[in-house]
């Protein structure tokens, strides 16, 4: 029998392997191009198709299809031969324990979850529902195979269970996402964990490659407005998963994308499913977040033409919200699809393909597109008007990564408004100016630490919990045992925390590999160095990679650090624990007051809200419902 890697070299060519991430261009008998590996401009990165070899000689790296692929996806070796044996059609054999990575282990276990989902989707009469669904919304059978769409069962350890059963641990399980740890101070007082994903359509992401990372579940419809987790829920970051990296679709996309040289971006998975139901299969999803630097990166892998079919009416700079600027940035050529007539491509598609076919044909250059829409709102004959849409225009103009299209798009503005190209310039080059960029607006908030006089209570509470949890680290597991992000107050305090636990985790997760052997201790200047790459962040739900730009983790760390150390300076290890226990209650009861009266408000709304009888009793029954669970909690916790 050969083995699996030569197997795979066999069948695999080097040049199309390496075709999908770079750029080559044919030299005699080899192919070049620029090294991935290092900067430069002329290429010396060199590929043979005859010895399926590459080496730069800029930087010497060099090697064969394997140590490219892991040079490239930061793999090890094991990893890169399951991404490529996966390529190559080639079945790996059940791997010897020794062999396998943490990695692996973590995406045969979400394989394995989305296969069982997949198959209650597709037999439990528990899931008839989502059948129904599913069914209204037009997908075929065949579609709901491709995409290996399921159902998790209504039930609390059913994926954990069949889980084990084949041979995974809690551990692993946890680490893929796919439960929740249990809060070991409520309940049994038994620590345990439980499904994270409960009575959703569950549909698996998965990376570039075609292999499932994660999930996204939407919760049954019907239940959207009881659901308090939210309409869909996500998988955490997880070493498999980060969800900067992948769009949704792609996998299945990337070629078609390449052959059509055009990439359609939709806003929702449904939207990019029914699109390639109905043949238009270069068509992928952003799952409504907005586009980052790495998904920029992937596209262009594939083309530089970008078609866009976002909902472009929400006011507000939509370049900046959507993540447009860094395409706009990475120079690619970006068109918006209007959809007339429905409110997005799933129902345009549903109502007549043809109508989304024209759609596209009829897509405007992006630039033309806010011409149209500014020019529309704001009458350029006055001059408010004409000042306002010269703004917004520039605005927007600024973001271009090449000045040869900043200069046309400057000069086709001041035709349209009429104004002096010049004067305009001089205004543009202001607003520029204005701009700070990043790395300046950084050093001033290290220059001037900025202590807000006005914050809250709650907001002070959730800084000194965060300088104690970073001068304590032993305690740091009660914190995030007992709270989440939005516990916090405060967004600095929201962003900060929510990537300390990160951080947190993958500490954890290397301190269990190496069997327990160091002390767990956080190192300042690594935290520090991990925050201040942004590829490493993680955004809150519905934030946008701009807002989140303006709390800046790494300077909140570094004032929160001099705030311990000024504050707790002489705190014993107990002193510590006693505190942290102290403001945890606090901030938690703060957050179920603050859920309370959110509730009480949502009841008055229900009560007066004309429903049928049923719908509303059943309505306001889950909402007292949950009222009567806050006031419990907050009564136990009033009396401890
Ligand atoms: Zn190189």
């Amino acid at each position: 029998m050969p083995n699996p890697s030569d197997e795979i070299k066999a069948k695999l060519d080097i040049v199309e392997v390496i075709r999908e991430y770079l750029p080559l261009k044919a030299a005699g008998l080899n192919f070049r191009s620029t090294c991935p590996f290092h900067r430069e401009k002329t290429p010396s990165f060199m590929v043979s198709p005859e010895k399926q070899i590459w080496h730069c000689f800029g930087c010497g790296k060099g090697g064969d299809i394997f140590s490219f692929v892991m040079e490239m996806e930061r793999l090890s070796f094991i990893e890169a031969l399951r991404l490529l044996a996966k390529k190559a059609g080639v079945a790996l054999r059940k791997a010897d324990p020794a062999l396998t990575s943490k990695r692996n282990r973590l995406l045969d276990i979400v394989e394995l979850a989305a296969k069982f989902y997949h198959k209650i989707l597709l037999d439990s009469p528990a899931a008839a529902g989502a059948r129904e669904y599913l069914r209204e919304r037009a997908l075929t059978n065949e579609t709901i195979e491709a995409w290996q769409l399921g159902y998790s069962p209504d039930a609390w350890e059913t994926l954990a269970n069949f889980l084990k059963s084949r041979g995974f641990s809690e551990d692993e399980i946890f680490l893929a996402g796919l439960s929740v740890k249990k809060d070991p101070s409520t309940g049994s007082g038994r620590a345990g964990f439980y499904d994270r994903f409960r009575a959703r359509i569950m549909f698996p992401l998965n990376d570039i490659n075609g292999s499932a990372v994660g999930f996204t579940a939407r919760v049954m419809p019907g239940r959207e407005e009881t659901e308090k987790m939210g309409k869909y829920i996500n998988t955490p970051s997880t070493m498999i998963y980060d969800k900067s990296k992948i769009l949704f679709g792609l996998d299945k996309a990337k070629m078609s994308i390449k052959a059509e040289d055009a990439v359609v971006l939709a806003e929702g998975q449904l939207d990019a499913i029914m699109a390639q139901q109905h043949g238009f299969t270069n068509t992928i999803a952003s799952s409504g977040t907005a586009l980052t630097a790495e998904q920029v990166k992937l596209i262009k892998r594939y083309t530089n033409n970008l078609f866009l079919s976002f909902d472009m009416d929400a006011a507000g700079d939509l370049a900046a919200e959507r993540g447009i600027a860094q395409a706009q940035g990475a120079e690619m050529n970006i068109k918006v699809i209007e959809v007339k007539g429905a409110k997005d491509p799933d129902e345009c598609l549903r109502h007549n393909p043809e109508n989304w076919r024209q759609a596209i044909t009829d897509a405007k250059p992006m630039m033309q597109y806010y011409f149209d829409k500014v020019f529309a709102k704001y009458d350029k004959a006055d001059f408010p008007g004409q000042n306002q849409a010269i703004k917004i225009l520039l605005a927007v103009i600024a973001k271009f990564g090449s000045k040869l299209e900043q200069d046309f798009w400057l000069k086709k503005l001041s035709q349209e408004v009429d104004t002096n190209e010049n004067s305009l310039r001089e205004k543009f080059n202001e607003y520029v100016k204005k701009q700070i960029s990043p790395a300046v607006k950084n050093n001033e908030a290290v220059l001037k630490p900025a202590i807000d006089l006005k914050q809250s209570r709650e907001a002070r509470l959730s800084e000194l919990l965060l300088a104690l949890a970073l001068k304590f680290p032993a305690h740091f597991e009660y914190v995030i045992n007992h709270l989440g992000p939005d516990d916090l107050v405060g967004p600095a305090n929201q962003r900060l925390y929510r990537n300390l636990v990160i951080y947190y985790n993958k500490l954890i997760d290397l301190w269990t590999r190496e069997g327990g052997n160091f002390d767990l201790a956080i190192n300042y200047l690594d935290l520090k160095d991990w925050l201040s790459n942004p590829e490493n962040l993680a955004l809150a739900d519905g934030q946008t990679e701009n807002q989140a730009g303006d709390y800046n983790c790494a300077s909140s760390l570094d004032r929160l650090v001099l705030l311990a150390d000024k504050d707790f300076y002489d705190y014993s290890a107990e002193q510590a624990k006693a505190e942290i226990i102290n403001i945890v209650a606090n901030l938690r009861l703060n957050y179920l007051n603050a859920r309370r009266r959110e509730i009480t408000k949502l009841i008055t709304a229900a009560e007066k809200e004309n429903l049928p009888p049923a719908e509303k009793s059943e309505k306001l029954n889950n909402l007292m419902g949950e009222l009567k669970a806050l006031a419990e909690e907050i009564n136990l916790m009033e009396i401890k």
